[in-house]
């Protein structure tokens, strides 16, 4: 997708501060941090969200989450942390390219708002 703001970032076309990357996944700093940590992983590969995601390629959904819980270790989480797939409009999702959010380093709330 040639307009999509992540993919963007995927590409190195948009900077962002990554923190670890691989073949088919990138995880950088969020720009507006809710927390402490504040990290998203998403897919190189552009799908609007996780049901399209994980409708599609499954494989590539397990690896996202592995590699978005492994940037949580590496960032020192070990008291926990929260993994959040906002999805659609009700979700509040504002970034229509599928990424989880790695919330930590606070004690989080819920229900979340
Ligand atoms: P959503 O609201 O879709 O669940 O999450 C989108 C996230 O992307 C938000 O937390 C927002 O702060 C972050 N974001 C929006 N634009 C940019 C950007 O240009 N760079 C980075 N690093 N994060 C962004
Ligand atoms: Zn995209």
């Amino acid at each position: 997708m040639t307009d999509c703001l992540f993919c963007k970032i995927a590409t190195g076309d948009i900077p962002a501060t990554i923190v670890a990357e691989s073949e088919r996944i990138v995880v950088f700093a969020d720009l507006s941090p809710q927390a402490p940590i504040h990290l998203l992983a998403i897919p190189r590969e552009h799908y609007a969200d996780v049901a399209a995601l994980a409708g599609a390629d499954p494989t590539l959904a397990g690896e996202l989450l592995a590699t978005a819980t492994q940037a949580a270790q590496s960032a020192g989480l070990d008291d926990g942390y929260r993994v959040v797939f906002n999805t659609g409009r009700d979700g509040g999702q504002t970034v229509p390219h599928v990424h989880a959010h790695v919330l930590g380093g606070r004690q989080m709330s819920w229900p979340p708002g």
